[in-house]
This record gives C-alpha cells, sequence and structure tokens, in this order.
C-alpha cells in the first residue's frame, strides 16, 4: 500500500498531542512524562495548557481537568495563583513551597520559570513541583523525637541539680539528707546513662541493615533465660520457658539478644509480686516465633495501639520507678522489622499481656549471610 503524505495539519496535531508523525511518542513527550518532576505548562494569560502525570498526582487531579482552568482556580491551590502572579510581576524565576488544595498534608517545591517566547508577545511559563511530603514527615518525626529526648533529659537533669544545689546550701553537713540526696543524684544519673544506651541502641539498628549470620535461637534464648531468673527471683517472679532444640534463624546475635532482654525485662517489671513468666518458642511457617506471656497489669486496647512508639508509656511514673526509658518496645519493633518479622501484642488489664514476634528462618534476597 503506497505511504500517504504528510500534511501539515497532521504535523500540527502530532506535536500538540507530543506524538511524532509516525504514531511513537516523542522525544519531548517522553520528556514531559519520565522527567520524574511534576510539570505543567502556562499560556500566556496563565491558563494550564498541558501536564504531565506526574503533576496530576501530585495535585490529586486528573490531567483532563488539569488542563483547561487558569492556574490559581479549582482544582490548583490558590498559592499557585499567587506564586504566578509574582513571577509575572518580578519577571524571574520564583520558589516557593505549597500545599495541595485537597491534601492540606500533602507538600510540594514548585518553582516557576518564564518561558523565552517571540518578540512583543507575553511570556508563558513552566511550572517545576517535586514531592517533599515524605521529607516533611520525617523532618516533623525527628523534630519531635528531639522534644521529646530533651524533655526526657530535663527530667532527672533538674532533679540533680536541684540536689547538688541544696547540698552546695549548706545541707552536705546534715549526714542523713546528704546521703539521701547523693543517693538520689547516683539514681538519676543513672536514669540517664540507660536514656543515652537506648538512645545509642535505636540509632545504631536504624542506621543500618542488621548483619545476619546462622543463630541459634536456642542457644541465645537459654543464656539469656538464666541471666534473667535472678531478677525474677528478686521481683518474686515465677520464670519458665519452653523451646525446641536446632531453632536455628539467620539473625543478628546481639540485636536478638537485645529484643529477647526487654521483653523478658518487661514481663518482669510490669508484672506483680507472686505472678509469672513464660517464654515459648518454636517454628511457624517459614519463621521461628518467640512469645513471652505474663500475668502482670495488661494493658488497654487503646494504649496498645501506641507502646511500640518512642517514649510512650501507659503509665509514666510507674516506668520511671522500675528503670524504664520508654524506648524499649520501640527498640524491639525496629529490630525485628529489620530481620524482615513482625512483633504482635496480646493484653487483657490486670490479667496479663503475651508479646509474640517472628524471625525469617531465611535471609531475604539481597542480604549478605555470614557464618
Ligand atoms: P519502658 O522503658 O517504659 O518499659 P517500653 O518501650 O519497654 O518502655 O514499654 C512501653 C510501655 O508499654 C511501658 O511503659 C508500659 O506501660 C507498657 N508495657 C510494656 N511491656 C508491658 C508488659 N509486659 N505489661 C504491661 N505493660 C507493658
Amino acid at each position: 500500500m503506497a505511504k500517504r503524505k504528510t500534511s501539515d495539519k497532521d504535523a500540527a496535531g502530532a506535536a500538540k498531542s507530543g506524538r511524532a508523525i509516525d504514531g511513537s511518542i516523542s522525544e519531548y513527550e517522553a520528556l514531559l512524562q519520565r522527567c520524574g518532576e511534576g510539570v505543567i505548562v502556562l499560556g500566556q494569560n496563565g491558563q494550564v495548557e498541558r501536564l504531565n502525570q506526574t503533576a496530576a498526582s501530585l495535585l490529586h487531579i486528573t490531567t483532563s481537568a488539569g488542563v483547561g482552568p487558569m492556574i490559581g482556580d479549582h482544582p490548583y491551590p490558590e498559592d499557585l495563583g499567587a506564586l504566578y502572579a509574582e513571577a509575572v510581576h518580578k519577571g524571574h524565576v520564583m520558589n516557593r513551597e505549597v500545599r495541595s488544595a485537597t491534601f492540606k498534608n500533602s507538600s510540594m517545591i514548585v518553582s516557576i520559570f518564564p518561558i523565552r517566547g517571540k518578540r512583543g508577545s507575553r511570556r508563558r511559563y513552566l511550572l517545576i513541583s517535586r514531592d517533599v511530603t515524605e521529607l516533611r514527615r520525617l523532618e516533623n518525626i525527628r523534630r519531635d523525637f528531639v522534644a521529646n529526648v530533651s524533655h526526657e533529659l530535663r527530667t532527672p537533669l533538674a532533679s540533680i541539680r536541684a540536689m547538688a544545689e541544696t547540698l552546695q546550701d549548706g545541707a552536705l553537713n546534715d549526714r542523713e539528707v546528704s546521703g539521701r540526696f547523693l543517693g538520689t543524684i547516683v539514681t538519676e544519673t543513672e536514669r540517664l546513662t540507660r536514656i543515652a544506651q537506648d538512645l545509642l541502641i535505636l540509632s545504631d539498628a536504624e542506621s543500618r541493615q542488621p548483619e545476619r549470620a546462622l543463630l541459634h535461637m536456642d542457644n541465645l534464648i537459654t543464656d539469656v533465660v538464666e541471666r534473667s531468673k535472678p531478677q525474677a527471683e528478686k521481683a518474686g517472679i515465677a520464670f519458665s520457658a519452653n523451646y525446641p532444640k536446632g531453632l536455628d534463624v539467620m539473625a543478628n546475635h546481639d540485636q536478638m539478644e537485645q529484643v529477647l532482654v526487654n521483653l523478658i525485662d518487661n514481663a518482669i517489671k510490669y508484672t506483680p509480686e507472686g505472678g509469672s513468666v513464660y517464654l515459648e518458642a518454636g517454628l511457624g511457617k517459614g519463621s521461628a516465633i518467640v512469645s513471652v506471656t505474663d500475668t502482670g497489669i495488661g494493658m488497654r486496647k487503646k494504649d496498645l495501639m501506641r507502646i511500640f512508639e518512642r517514649f510512650y508509656r501507659v503509665d509514666k511514673a510507674r516506668s520511671r520507678q522500675s528503670g524504664g526509658t520508654g524506648l524499649g518496645l520501640s527498640i524491639v519493633k525496629h529490630i525485628v522489622e529489620s530481620h524482615g518479622g513482625h512483633v504482635s501484642v496480646e493484653s487483657v488489664p490486670n490479667e496479663g499481656s503475651t508479646f509474640s514476634f517472628t524471625i525469617p528462618l531465611d535471609v531475604p534476597t539481597g542480604t549478605p549471610a555470614e557464618e
């Protein structure tokens, strides 16, 4: 069949749609769609002529709904209209952070560039937008975390300072008072040390993927259980465990030890004298499963959702009194999940709690394993 000659009309239509005359996507269209940034092209009066899929997704609109309106009119955020007006007025590139009109918690950084046109004609503009929602979310988490850390440090520091000043003001000569104050200073210093240690453990666990090696989980459980027995005995709590031999996983030894210590330590801390703690481990579907059950104070449902958050405690005073930092469970969750496992909890107030975690038997692909 003879090839049809390309007409001017075909060429104009192809250029407009971004398609090459032979039907394939043109370089310009490919660049527009695949550049990774949201791109919006504005006509001479600020009307949206084109936008790519990334821009539409960022603004939570469809590309067809996006073409036609003036920038700043619905469905565009008003801030974009103001930014455009400013760019037209000043005649140079403008940058600003803008929130989506529909989803106020999604943020983007928008740059607006004038496009050079024919002499005498009004300028057209190009808007480039980058999604910073996740970045802002992480920054907020970090800000909250720093605020929480300083709050946690302030209480023991204030107490140490008050005691030291009272001693300085003369209490040092009273043996009974000075002995008591010095005791509190030591206790508060120990608390600060524990917070610093837990923060280091958490930041270490967060900063890199765990180095895994073949781990005989049963041997590790035996060690940790033996070491925890005196603490349970001292608290008047019966401690027992049941697990099979040959419970081998690929995991980081020190981190698994930390998880077991934290869960057992909590079970003992939050169980009144006369209660019991029971550790059970075994093999599930492709994973080792470990659970620590206590007959302690338990928790209400609304607290269960939050106990894995950093510094969250159901009863601040009780946690403080038992030497808690509020970081133990967030460390557990982070370590287990970085091993590809899962943590869960069941609890009934005044009856007790069961914390369980799984560790996959195989190393996920791409993770180096060592013997
Ligand atoms: P903490 O250092 O305060 O123990 P964690 O992160 O280990 O911090 O635990 C967070 C909170 O979860 C504790 O303050 C406590 O209120 C609750 N919790 C943890 N384990 C238990 C448990 N076994 N029984 C009852 N409450 C628990």
